[in-house]
């Protein structure tokens, strides 16, 4: 097929993220026009299920009135501001006021980032500072897991245990340690039950940990549902059993709702869905609906007046972003957490969660799926080459991405991970859009399994 004139002006000056950039020429970009509801169409006017959410993050859908209303209202009132040297806007601190009501403990101070990443970057050095005011200028380390995804920045990405992020850049940098990913399908030994898995791979953050030595070690940061990783719902009891450890070392635990956050998982935070006890917590994405970059990092009155006792000692507190806080992300962040409390969507999550699972569950019997795993509105299928031995396709062979592409062709946009097929639909889907969504997948997954022969990938 020809490439249309704005493929072609893409393809000349746009570098993608996450993208086999070598054979972009090849592919040809989707390039999308307009979004409405769960839609978005691209420029030839076909219509996609946004089963993605975008990148996890649109949880209220395309075109929202409210919002383009709150956003407009915004720009013309205050379009910038910022924080900096005790300065303030309403946006800001009715935001801040908001995410302290909703928060799953009590959170003093919330400190605005433009993303994610800035968010998680932004904790690693509020750690450090911490141990910095408390006289453990040693206790630094920070440990993550294997297949977690924090971010791109230097330290995120470093955080971030996936390959791709690492191989070529030089990372991950000193003071970032990775243990187990809580992965049974995957990770379980022959005959090891989920408990049995559970007891070693918390033995193994302890024997880290005690090797380490535990006056280096300053937190850890997990995600509840490891979401870019290739959705992994840890088993029962895996938190508090790590939360056991962590306490025990004086280790602070960072939880990264960055996907989880506001409903994804039928209540507002992961972390109350899987049962862990965060000490500070990273948001953004659904935040604002997507309807404007922001990230925030919400944290404790004990570690915030560690952080003024240091501030009177060194002359300030030296960080912050131009766009942190920006006054239409954070006017957009205080309408989107009215609209999920209005409209009760985490109510609307959890209704449509059984019928999630119910399709999901189907899923599984298909004869590409090793495992379909979901919790409230955010799944991922495992495809397979042996099912039975859960044998994965050899890495080069692109399962999951030309799964994606025959997904592209029956009109929804799911993403391969690897060879895991993500759903994160927008939390605003209806039950019949949902279905749809679900039998654009079904069709998918047996135009994949059709290829898949006659590409003798087995
Ligand atoms: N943390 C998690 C769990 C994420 O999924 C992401 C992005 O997908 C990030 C952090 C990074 O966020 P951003 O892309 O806004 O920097």
């Amino acid at each position: 097929i020809p490439l249309t004139n704005l493929q072609a002006r893409d393809i000349a000056s746009v570098l993608h993220p996450y993208t086999p950039i070598h054979k972009l020429g090849e592919m040809g970009p989707l390039v999308i026009e307009r979004g409405e509801g769960v839609y978005v169409y691209d420029t030839q006017g076909k219509p996609y299920i946004e089963g993605m959410s975008g990148l996890w993050c649109a949880g209220l859908g395309f075109g929202d009135e409210e919002m383009v209303e709150a956003a407009t209202a915004q720009l013309r009132s205050l379009p910038y501001y910022h924080l900096f040297g005790a300065k303030g806007t309403e946006s800001a601190i009715e935001l801040a006021e908001k995410l302290k009501e909703i928060a799953p403990m009590p959170i003093s101070k919330v400190f605005f980032t433009s993303s994610g990443s800035e968010a998680n970057d932004t904790q690693v050095k509020l750690a450090w500072y911490m141990n910095n005011a408390l006289g453990r200028p040693d206790k630094k380390k920070i440990i993550s897991r294997m297949k977690a995804y924090h971010g791109v920045t230097v330290m995120s990405a470093s955080l971030t245990g996936l390959p791709y992020n690492h191989m070529g850049w030089d990372l991950p940098v000193d003071r970032v340690l990775h243990t187990d990913c809580p992965h049974y399908y995957r990770f379980g030994a022959e005959g090891e039950s989920e408990a049995e898995f559970v007891a070693r791979i918390v033995g193994s953050l302890r024997d880290l940990i005690e090797r380490e030595g535990p006056d280096t070690i300053a937190a850890m940061i997990a995600e509840p549902v490891m979401g870019a990783g290739g959705v992994i719902v840890p088993p029962a009891g895996y938190y508090p059993a790590i939360q056991e450890v962590l306490d025990e070392h004086d280790i602070i635990l960072i939880d990264d709702e960055v996907i989880n956050g506001f409903g994804r998982t039928g209540n507002w935070w992961g972390c109350q869905t899987l049962g862990m006890k965060p000490t500070t917590i990273s948001a953004a994405k659904q935040l604002t609906a997507a309807y404007a970059p922001l990230g925030a990092v919400m944290v404790p009155e004990d570690i915030y007046q560690a952080y003024v006792d240091h501030s009177a000692k060194i002359g300030t507190f030296g960080h912050g972003f131009t766009y942190g806080g920006h006054p239409l992300g954070c006017a957009l962040g205080v309408k989107a957490i009215e609209i999920y409390q209005r409209r009760d969507i985490l109510g609307h999550v959890r209704k449509l969660a059984p019928v999630f699972e119910k399709r999901m569950r189907k899923l599984a019997d298909h004869p590409l799926v090793g495992e379909a795993r979901y919790c409230g509105l955010v799944g991922g299928v495992e495809l397979v080459a042996d099912k039975a031995t859960r044998r994965s396709f050899d890495a080069k062979s692109g399962v999951g991405a030309q799964c994606a592409r025959f997904c592209e062709a029956h009109g929804a946009i799911l993403r391969g991970i690897g060879d895991t097929i993500a759903l994160c639909p927008p939390m605003i889907i209806t039950e019949s859009e949902l279905e749809e969504l679900f039998d654009r997948l079904e069709k998918a997954l047996d135009d994949c399994e059709a290829w898949v022969s006659t590409q003798g990938l087995r």
